[in-house]
C-alpha cells in the first residue's frame, strides 16, 4: 500500500513482527558499530520515492564486513527477522526498508577499503559497498587522474545500491552498465559468510549479486575498472521533430565503434509548449542563450526529442581540433537546424551536473516531494509504438519532471548477472521522473505508470521494468522469464532463510 495515499505503512505492518532485544544481540556479538532505536531510525523508514514507509527495529551502523556478518547470524537465530542493506535511500519503492526488523546503514563504511591497484598495468579502485559514486569520483580524478567508465546520471547513489539494479547512464552504450565494470566483490551473503568472488572464484555469487536486487548477500567491496579521466567534456543537446530521425541518429552513435562516437549519449522526450519544466525551456543548456523562438518548427506535435551528447577532451587539446572532431559527428546526424545548444565544463563538473539540478530542487522544496517513477527498458522493436502511445499521448502534458530515452546495447551486458533484459541486441532505457509537487499528483501518477506498464503487457511489447517493483511472486516469475529458476535457485544457495532486502518483496521469511 502506499503510505502518501492512506497514510499508513506497509501491508506487511498488520503482520507479526520479530520480537528481538538490539541491545542484547549487539554486545552478544561484539559490536563495533553503533546502532540506534525509536526515532533516531526515522530516516531508514523514508526513502527517495516517498511512497512507502515501515519502520525498523534498529538502525545498525556497523564498522565492517565483521559487524554485517555477525547480525545477519544473530538475525537467522531470531523467529522472522530481516536485514535491509541501505544504501543511501535513493529507492522509488521501499526496496531497502524492512518492516521490524535491522536496517544496516552502509554508509557508515564508506571510508573502508579505498585502494588503488595496478593489475598487469590496468586500474582499479576497491571501493566500499557503502561509498557514494560521487566521492568515489572525486577522489579518484584529484588523487589518481582516473575514473570509473561507466556511471549513473546522478552520483550520491552507493556502490552497493546501483551494482544491485544495474547503474546506466549515457557511457553504458560503449562500457556497459556498471555490473559491466567490477571484477571482484566482497559480500557477507544470508547466511552471514564473508566472501570474495569474481568471474573465476565464486562466480554464482559475483554474477547473481549483481543487478541481485541485494537478494543474495550484501556487498561490502566492489572492484572498479578505471580509465584515464578526460579534463573537459563538450556537452551538446540538439533537437528533432521526428522521431524515426531522433532513434535513427541515437541508434548510429551507438552502435559505432569505439573512437568514432561521442563519449556518452542520451536523449529526451519533451513538450512542444512553454512549460518550463517538461517544455522548451528545459532544453537548452545555457539558459542566457535560450533557443530563439522564430526557428523552432512548427509542426503542431504534441512532443519534441531531444539528443543528448558529450565529448571527452584534454585541456591542452587545441579549440580548433576539439571543435572539428565534434562537427564531423555531428554533421552525420539530421536533427533541426539552428536548434543546438552546448557548454563546455570539467568532466567532474560534467559528471556532478544532476547535483547542481538537486541543490536548486532542494532550494524549491520540490526534492523532498513524492517521486512516482517509472523505469523501463523497451526493445528496439517495439519503440516506436510505446512513443505514439505514451509519448504522443499518455503523458504528452509532461509528468513534472525529465521522460529519458536513449538506446543500449545487450552485447555490453553480461547474461550471467541477474538482470533481466528485453531480447533484442538494441534497446532502450525509458525513465518518466515523475516531480509530483510540479505536476499530476500521486494518485495519477501511480495510476498512470500503471496504465502504461498494463499497455505494455496487452500489446506484448518485449519490455522490462528496471529497478522493477512488484506485489505478488507471479509478477516477479513473470519480470524473471526464464531465468526464474535460476534466481530462486540462488536465493536458496545463499539465503536459504530469506533474511536479506525484504523490501523488494520477492521471497519472504516465514519462520
Ligand atoms: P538503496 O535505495 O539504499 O538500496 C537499493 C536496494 O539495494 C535495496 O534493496 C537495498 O537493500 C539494496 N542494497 C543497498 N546497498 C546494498 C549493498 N551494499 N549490497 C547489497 N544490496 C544493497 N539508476 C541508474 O541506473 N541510472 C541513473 O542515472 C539513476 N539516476 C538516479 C537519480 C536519482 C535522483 C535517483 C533517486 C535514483 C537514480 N537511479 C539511477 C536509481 C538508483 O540507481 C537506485 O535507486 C539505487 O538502488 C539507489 O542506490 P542507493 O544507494 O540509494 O540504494
Amino acid at each position: 500500500r502506499i503510505a502518501y495515499l492512506d497514510r499508513t505503512v506497509h501491508e506487511t505492518d498488520s503482520e507479526p513482527k520479530p520480537n528481538g532485544d538490539v541491545s542484547a544481540i549487539s554486545k552478544s556479538i561484539d559490536l563495533q558499530g553503533s546502532f540506534e532505536t525509536g526515532d533516531k531510525t526515522t530516516i531508514a523508514s523514508k526513502d527517495f520515492g516517498g511512497l512507502y514507509s515501515t519502520k525498523p527495529l534498529a538502525l545498525i551502523k556497523p564498522a565492517g564486513s565483521d559487524d554485517i556478518s555477525r547480525f545477519i547470524k544473530a538475525a537467522s537465530r531470531i523467529p522472522r527477522m530481516t536485514v535491509a542493506a541501505r544504501g543511501n535511500g535513493h529507492s522509488i519503492n521501499g526496496q531497502a526498508m524492512t518492516n521490524g526488523g535491522l536496517v544496516i546503514d552502509m554508509r557508515s563504511t564508506e571510508e573502508n577499503h579505498f585502494r588503488l591497484l595496478n593489475i598487469n598495468g590496468s586500474f582499479f579502485i576497491d571501493v566500499s559497498g557503502g561509498a557514494l559514486w560521487e566521492n568515489v569520483l572525486t577522489r579518484c580524478v584529484s588523487r589518481f587522474g582516473l575514473a570509473p567508465r561507466s556511471w549513473t546520471d546522478y552520483l550520491s547513489l552507493t556502490v552497493g545500491g546501483t551494482l544491485s539494479n544495474a547503474g546506466v547512464s549515457g557511457q553504458a552504450f560503449r562500457y556497459g552498465p556498471q555490473i559491466s565494470n567490477v571484477t571482484e566483490l566482497e559480500i557477507v551473503t544470508g547466511k552471514g559468510d564473508i566472501t570474495v568472488c569474481s568471474e573465476t572464484r565464486n562466480p554464482k555469487l559475483f554474477f547473481g549479486s549483481l543487478g541481485g536486487l541485494g537478494q543474495f548477500g550484501i556487498i561490502t567491496r566492489a572492484r572498479v575498472k578505471l580509465q584515464p579521466a578526460p579534463d573537459m567534456v563538450r556537452w551538446i543537446r540538439v533537437v528533432y521533430t521526428e522521431f524515426d530521425e531522433f532513434t535513427r541518429d541515437a541508434e548510429f552513435l551507438v552502435s559505432r565503434d569505439d573512437g568514432e562516437s561521442f563519449d556518452y549519449v542520451e536523449g529526451f522526450v519533451f513538450c512542444n509548449n512553454d512549460d518550463p519544466v517538461n517544455g522548451w525551456p528545459a532544453v537548452p543548456l545555457d539558459p542566457v542563450h535560450g533557443f530563439n523562438p522564430g526557428i523552432i518548427p512548427q509542426t503542431g506535435a504534441s512532443v519534441v526529442y531531444c539528443l543528448e551528447v558529450a565529448f571527452h577532451y584534454q585541456k591542452g587539446d587545441h579549440p580548433s581540433t576539439v571543435d572539428k572532431a565534434v562537427a564531423g559527428l555531428l554533421k552525420r546526424l539530421r536533427f533541426v537546424e539552428g536548434l543546438k545548444s552546448q557548454v563546455d565544463l570539467s568532466y567532474v563538473e560534467f559528471l556532478l551536473r544532476v547535483k547542481r539540478a538537486e541543490e536548486q530542487a532542494k532550494a524549491n522544496g520540490i526534492w523532498d516531494a513524492p517521486h512516482p517513477w517509472l523505469n523501463l527498458f523497451i526493445s528496439k522493436s517495439n519503440i516506436v509504438e510505446f512513443d505514439q502511445t505514451v509519448f504522443k499521448k499518455m503523458v504528452k502534458d509532461g509528468i513534472g519532471g525529465p521522460m529519458l530515452i536513449y538506446p543500449l546495447m545487450r552485447s555490453k551486458w553480461d547474461n550471467r548477472t541477474s538482470v533481466a533484459l528485453p531480447d533484442s541486441e538494441i534497446f532502450y532505457l525509458v525513465a518518466l521522473l515523475r516531480f509530483v509537487s510540479r505536476g499530476p499528483s500521486v494518485e495519477e501518477s501511480v495510476a498512470q505508470n500503471r496504465e502504461i506498464v498494463e499497455w505494455c503487457i496487452k500489446e506484448g511489447l518485449d519490455f522490462k521494468l528496471y529497478l522493477p517493483h512488484y506485489q505478488s511472486k507471479e509478477e516477479w516469475k513473470l519480470h524473471f522469464g526464464n531465468q526464474w529458476t535460476r534466481f530462486v535457485e540462488r536465493k536458496a544457495s545463499f539465503d536459504p532463510m530469506a533474511i536479506l532486502a525484504p523490501g523488494q518483496n520477492i521471497f519472504k521469511r516465514t519462520h
